[in-house]
């Protein structure tokens, strides 16, 4: 069975390379039936925070990738990562080092003045019997193999090779007895059973170390698949002068999180040239042969886009839920039960072309208002005594017969006729006395959801 896991180091908000990287993992075990886990890499005391860690689950939970079973934390982990350094030392694939700072500050030293351009540390311990090994303190290192080469059979580098040259004997337990992050790394995807490591491919060259720690321990490799990271739109590395680099960003700036699931699942993963899809057939169809080798730049154009489709695309009742979960993450007015009421009737004719939810809350401003109306200054404009007049006229031919579009055309073709104007003539202050705006969904579509009371009375007021 597929086991994919998620790794954050909660040292700040969860990045959309991240999140894209979690989402890959989340794909890639949905669709195969397997399991997605989450381990929070909190070694680091430092930098780690709790708020970073809320904010990366928060993020992964708004981005809908649900982990199975309880975050695992990697810090409380550090009793096991310490007992698989001396089980190493039992198998002789790692030794215990008593080199001081000076002794390897002053290898290095006489390693540069000979000329040497690459100095990796070889400790005069590594073959010292433990039985003649002193009461000191010391550090646990890894004997690496000092010649031949390690191969990483990578997913999506292809066979990438690393000459074991430039490996040193990397230290897998300081000497306070804590682990490295190298170490731990792969003890806990060893234990949490991980064999699919999809992650950003700053970490390619980490896996040739992390390679020689299985070996160490005789445990199965896992499947590779370095992804490349995320580019800004100019191809140069992301960073925020391109914009937000934060999931949580875009979140509060009301993308849906189904578009924006959509998008990260397309930038740097492809299906011949699909683009809009649902998390179910992603999941269908996401595999590491799709990832590509160079990497994917942002394209907010495009994120756009495929958001407005999945909001047009989206269940009525649905939308609605997550827009009022987005008002709460911008810290926006909630909705009153009347506005909720309101804007689930106006769904149907606000939906389309809305790329985010302030837009779409942009279309339904004339179900969210309520009387008296303020009209800017252009739908102002609109309403001058002429059309004020030929507001006044209509009223009453709106007090009876049916409340459909099929009754209410032929009544506003007929008023429009007999002030000798075209509809749109007649729209515009329709629009300015309904909304207060002059860009507005259709004039009957407002009618028929903000319904015929409160349609007269707007118009009351406009009139005068
Ligand atoms: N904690 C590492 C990071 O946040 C990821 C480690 C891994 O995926 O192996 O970059």
């Amino acid at each position: 069975p597929v086991v994919t896991r998620f790794a954050p180091s909660p040292t700040g908000y969860l990045h959309i390379g991240g999140g894209r990287t979690a989402l890959f993992n989340w794909l890639y075990a949905r669709g195969r039936g397997g399991k997605f886990l989450l381990r929070i890499e909190d070694t680091d005391r430092e930098r780690s925070t709790p708020e970073a860690t809320e904010a990366i689950l928060q993020g992964l939970r708004w981005l809908g990738l649900d982990w199975d079973g309880e975050a695992v934390s990697q810090f409380e982990r550090k009793d096991r990562h310490a007992e698989v350094a001396h089980q190493m030392l039992g198998r002789g694939t790692a030794y215990k080092c008593f080199s001081t700072q000076e002794e390897i500050a002053a290898y290095r030293a006489a390693q540069e003045a000979a000329g040497a351009s690459y100095a990796v540390f070889q400790s005069p311990w590594r073959d010292v019997a433990p039985a003649d090994y002193p009461d000191l303190p010391y550090v646990i290192r890894m004997k690496a193999p000092r010649d031949g080469e390690t191969v990483i059979d990578d997913q999506v580098q292809g066979r990438v090779v690393i000459q074991n040259a430039t490996l040193d004997d990397m230290i897998v337990l300081r000497s306070d007895g804590t682990p490295t992050y190298m170490l731990a790394v792969v003890v806990d995807d060893h234990d949490m059973g991980v064999t699919h490591v999809i992650r950003g491919d700053d970490h390619l060259n980490n896996a040739a170390r992390q390679q020689m720690v299985y070996d160490a321990m005789g445990w199965d490799i896992p499947v590779w698949a370095h992804i490349p990271l995320i580019h800004g739109p100019d191809g140069k590395k992301l960073s925020k002068r391109h914009g937000a680099t934060a999931v949580g960003d875009y979140q509060a700036q009301g993308y849906p999180a189904a578009g924006m699931r959509n998008y990260l699942t397309r930038l740097g993963w492809a299906h011949g040239n699909d683009e809009f899809f649902t998390s179910a057939q992603a999941m269908e169809w996401f595999d590491l042969g799709g990832i590509g080798r160079s990497p994917a730049r942002l394209d907010f154009k495009k994120l756009e886009n495929i958001c407005g489709q999945h909001i047009a695309a989206a269940d009525d009742a649905a939308l609605l839920h997550e827009l009022e979960a987005y008002l709460v993450a911008a810290h926006r007015d909630l909705l009153t039960d009347a506005q909720r009421d309101l804007l689930s009737r106006a769904m149907y004719c606000v939906k389309d072309r809305a790329k985010t939810f302030p837009e779409l809350l942009e279309k339904a401003h004339f179900a969210l208002i309520s009387r008296p109306v303020v009209a800017d200054e252009a739908a102002a404009a609109a309403l001058d005594t002429v059309s004020r007049g030929i507001l006044k006229s209509l009223t009453p031919r709106l007090q009876t017969g049916s409340w459909t579009k099929e009754t209410l055309e032929p009544i506003l073709t007929e008023i429009a006729a007999a002030h000798g104007i075209g509809f749109g003539k007649l729209a515009a202050p329709l629009r300015a006395a309904l909304a207060g705006r002059t860009a507005t969904p259709s004039v009957y579509d407002m009618m028929l959801v903000i319904g015929r009371d409160e349609t007269i009375a707007r118009l009351e007021d406009a009139a005068g």
